[in-house]
């Protein structure tokens, strides 16, 4: 869809394109300009955690506009960003007592970067600067966030300005040609490489190492076998390297545990929040660190030069503090466990059309991958797959979010879902009747179909 240019035009991805206008949301719906409603199996992007039309969450912004809109956070205290971080102390894994409050998810992965980059200055080891990401990742689109994560098709044409940083290959066990779908793992798969990957580095060069629990756009749903971030915390330990755990898509409930690293038994040293924390209702996100990174910190320089306007501003953080409250009150993650296995055994029948190779992911995040039937390859980025299925879908009233190019930026073709964590049961099924029927209109088109 094209439109004649008017004067005054905010710019999108795709400059000359009119995409859909969403003028309203309840729940899990949302309108557009036309009238028309749509199933939002995305949550915006994995952000309206708790749906749309939240009258305690807009309260809780408008109060504290009322009171106080803006402090700013390098020269002042607010009380919601304290009772925010006491909160966030308390719902996060043990020894995470500490939050650096910014705006959007790239702002915290610069932060993530900056804190660390402190630690090993306060710890008198000023070589170790090299964040190990991982190949596929996403960590955010600012320059140092693309550098550290690897989405090709995002990186590509900022290259020049990227620092070179190590990646190690992600966990992607359905294309994991070196053993099935239930191991043994090889090195890969295991969390194994990361000693060869640190080694090869130097580990008097490492400073962290920055994974997504479970894998979000850059190639949705990739979740790696039991014991892998075990081993990955027991690397790290072993060559002095920081855990830096993403989880800007997986925390606060979407996987059916308060952070996605607690499906594993590993307690990061940094920890990355954005989207649901606010559930839409004000741009947050946060750098949580363990106590044993900012001890660190207090008994050396005592300082982290870095900050932002917008950081740990009192309506975000209000709202935050409502939203963790809003969590606990509603027992959302238990709910979100409890419907795990409703949501994925719905989704478990879509493979009954050729051209879906796999379905993975925890919780209420799902990645469907499509390939050419009868086995594991991609198809051809020309046919836009990933393109064809998000339209058919919305045809069918139902919004899913593209993840193309997974494989190597311009192959692979999926898709990802994260609706609201409040879903019923009969919204579940329809978003899987609708997935079902959009499937229908594209798999039988498909070469090899
Ligand atoms: N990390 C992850 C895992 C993400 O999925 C994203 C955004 N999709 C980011 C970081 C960056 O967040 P933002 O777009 O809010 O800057």
């Amino acid at each position: 869809m094209t439109t004649t240019r008017a004067l005054g035009r905010s710019i999108h991805p795709q400059l000359d394109h009119d995409y859909l206008r969403l003028v309203s949301g309840s729940g899990a719906y949302v309108t557009d300009s036309d009238g028309r409603t749509y199933l939002d199996a995305v949550a915006g992007i994995g952000v309206l955690a708790l749906g749309y039309g939240r009258d305690d969450l807009i309260a809780a912004a408008a109060e504290q506009a009322r009171r106080i809109p803006f402090v700013h956070s390098m020269r002042f205290m607010n009380e919601p960003s304290e009772r925010l971080a006491a909160q966030l102390a308390a719902f996060a894994p043990p020894g995470l007592h500490w939050t650096f409050f910014c705006s959007g998810g790239s702002e915290a992965t610069e932060s993530a970067v900056k804190l660390v980059r402190q630690y090993w200055l306060d710890r008198g080891l000023p070589s170790k600067w090299k964040i190990i990401g991982r190949r596929p990742s996403f960590h955010g689109n600012t320059l140092t966030a693309l550098a550290v994560g690897y989405h090709a098709a995002r990186r590509k044409r900022y290259q020049p300005y990227l620092v070179d940083m190590p990646h190690l290959a992600a966990p992607w066990v359905y294309r994991c040609t070196e053993h099935g779908p239930d191991g043994p793992y090889c090195d890969v798969c295991s969390g194994r490489a990361l000693a060869t990957l640190i080694e090869a580095e130097g580990p008097e060069t490492v400073a962290a190492f920055i994974a997504e629990p479970i894998v979000g756009a850059a190639a949705p749903g990739i979740t790696p076998p039991p014991g892998y971030y075990e081993t990955i915390r027991e690397v790290c330990d072993r060559y002095d390297v920081l855990f830096v755990s993403d989880e800007v898509i997986c925390g606060v409930g979407r996987t059916g545990r308060n952070f996605g690293i607690e499906h594993w038994d590993a307690i990061p040293d940094v920890m990355l929040l954005a989207k649901g924390i606010a559930a839409g209702y004000a741009p947050l996100a946060a750098v949580m660190a363990h106590d044993r990174v900012v001890d660190i910190l207090l008994s050396g320089s005592g300082q982290y030069e870095h900050n932002f306007t917008m950081a740990g501003n009192p309506v975000s953080c209000a709202v935050g503090s409502a939203v963790i409250a809003a969590i606990e009150a509603e027992g959302i993650v238990p709910r979100v466990a409890s419907l795990e296995s409703t949501y994925f055994g719905g989704l478990e029948r879509l493979r009954r059309h050729a051209f879906v190779g796999d379905i993975r992911g925890r919780g209420l995040l799902a990645g469907v991958e499509f390939v050419v039937p009868g086995g594991r390859e991609p198809f051809s980025p020309g046919l836009g797959v990933t393109d064809r299925v998000v339209a058919a879908a919305r045809d069918n009233g139902l919004l899913v979010y593209a993840c193309p190019g997974i494989v190597d930026g311009a192959r692979g073709d999926s898709i990802m879902m994260l609706p609201p964590l409040t879903m019923s049961v009969a919204e579940i099924a329809e978003l899987v009747d609708r997935l079902d029927r959009a499937f229908e209109m594209v798999g039988p088109s498909l070469p090899g179909s």
